[in-house]
């Protein structure tokens, strides 16, 4: 069972790759989840200054790894708590208020334990000993195995592709993790394009710290980078991109990428980066089968020591089938469930919690945000989506523009022509049809849509 002390903790694993280390220590030392109630989650936070920081700069991050273990988590708050004055400057102090509303320290957990580390910004979460090998993804298991016995020599670059929560992110890592376990000494660095992208931008004009910047790339022997597809357009950028990545392979230093798509795909991607990368493997990693699917949750419950009967299982395998994260979603929601009732959970209370979650509690987006999200993705211009052009490679990103205006935001079809340049609905209703139709037999669609959404409810 998920105490408040694990769930914290595991939203602080997870918030801690995304911010500046110096930013993590500073505002996340002291803080706790003092209680969970009626989807609202109490952080206790030392002091004013901790509460602002986190309120406004990163309670982003904070509710999104919250909803990542729990879709019923929809509110946090912060409240101030005081603190002895002895707790050690770089630790979490797990607090828990008690039933005379008297707060008390009731265990230290130290930053370390969770720490992701700062040289190689790995996660010692990810590893081959927790990965589970099926169909989906035995290829792209078996490449990273064979790169990891001769490191830079076999693939060069990886590249690994695919869809969200499929376990891109925990293989990239574990190669990582096992490589420095497998040859001490070797330097890895994992990091993701946007971290890339913005430790260039805080050099650019700095001499001396690009210098450094630089020096510290060249002397990688294990290079990972995650979420390629978000290297951004720029010439300037590409370039310092592309120069890092030369230097190391040159070297046959070993270089491994993820995406959610193939290079071919990336609009974004300079043409001589994709060619790059087209000169490794390229591997996909697919959606997982029913007995996957079980074994997955199997050794999950495993680790969080929390036991649920076939036949739930078989009821969450057989309703979460395109993503692992969301399997471990569900597995914790449960969990969560469980621990605020404290009594075992019956088929159809599993039935009702998941569906409640899954479906009813839509997102918050707006018809900007959707725009914004498949201009980005297809690299269009955000005014041709909205006009009256009829340039062919526009017309199905507008499609699904329509699609997803009416499928996300249950927009009406006349509005939706309304906002589209004055369309007619009937135009509409033919594009969301088309649409849903073809999601019916085309993975490569399904695929997109998918990475769409995903980016409007990060916007
Ligand atoms: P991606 O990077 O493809 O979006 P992640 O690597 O972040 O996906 O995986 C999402 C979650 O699912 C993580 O918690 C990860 O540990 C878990 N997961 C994914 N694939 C597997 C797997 N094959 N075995 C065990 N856990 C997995
Ligand atoms: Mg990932």
């Amino acid at each position: 069972m998920m105490t408040n002390e694990e769930l914290w903790k595991t939203v602080l694993t997870e918030i801690e790759p995304q911010i500046s280390q110096a930013g993590f220590i500073t505002w996340f030392k002291q803080t706790s989840v003092l209680d969970m109630k009626e989807g609202t989650a109490l952080v206790s936070v030392p002091n004013g200054f901790a509460k602002e920081w986190l309120q406004n700069k990163y309670h982003k991050h904070i509710i999104q790894a919250f909803r990542n273990i729990s879709q019923g988590i929809k509110h946090v708050e912060y409240v101030i708590t005081k603190h002895s004055e002895t707790d050690a400057p770089h630790s979490v102090a797990i607090i828990k208020k008690k039933k005379d509303d008297s707060i008390i320290k009731e265990s230290q957990l130290d930053i370390k334990e969770l720490r992701v580390d700062p040289q190689t910004n790995l996660n010692p979460r990810y590893t081959f000993g927790n990965f589970i090998i099926g169909r989906f993804n035995e290829i792209a298991h078996a490449a990273a195995q064979s790169a990891l016995q001769n490191i830079g020599r076999t693939y060069n670059p990886l590249f690994i592709y695919g869809g969200v929560g499929l376990g891109k992110t925990h293989l990239i890592q574990a190669f990582g993790n096992e490589s420095i376990k497998k040859y001490p000494g070797i330097k890895v660095k994992y990091i993701t394009s946007e971290r890339f992208m913005s430790e260039l931008l805080e050099s650019y004009g700095l001499p001396e710290k690009m210098d450094a910047l630089k020096e510290r790339y060249r002397s990688i022997d294990v290079f990972i980078v995650d979420d390629i597809q978000f290297l951004a357009r720029g010439e300037k950028m590409q370039e310092d991109f592309f120069h890092t990545f030369n230097s190391l392979y040159d070297k046959n230093k070993q270089i491994i990428i993820s995406s959610d798509r193939p290079p071919r795909s990336i609009a974004t991607l300079e043409e001589r980066l994709k060619s790059r990368f087209e000169g490794g493997a390229i591997i996909d990693v697919s959606v997982p089968d029913f007995e996957t699917r079980t074994l997955i949750l199997k050794m999950k419950m495993n680790e969080k020591q929390f036991s649920l009967s076939e036949e739930v299982l078989e009821y969450i395998s057989n309703s979460i089938k395109t993503n692992v994260r969301e399997l471990e979603g569900a597995l914790n929601r449960l969990i969560i469930h469980t621990k605020m009732t404290n009594t075992p959970l019956t088929i159809e209370e599993v039935k009702k919690i998941l569906s409640t979650t899954s479906n009813n509690v839509k997102k918050f987006t707006t018809p900007k945000k959707i725009i914004k999200a498949v201009s980005d993705f297809y690299d269009i211009k955000e005014q041709d989506l909205l006009n009256k052009s009829r340039k062919q490679y526009i017309v199905k990103p507008r499609q699904i523009v329509m699609y997803l205006l009416r499928n996300e935001l249950l927009s009406s079809f006349p509005s939706i022509g309304e906002y589209l340049g004055g369309r007619d609905h009937s135009t509409v209703i033919h594009a969301c049809e088309k649409i849903s139709e073809d999601l019916k037999n085309n993975l490569l669609l399904e695929e997109e849509i998918r990475s769409i959404k995903d980016r409007i409810y990060k916007l």
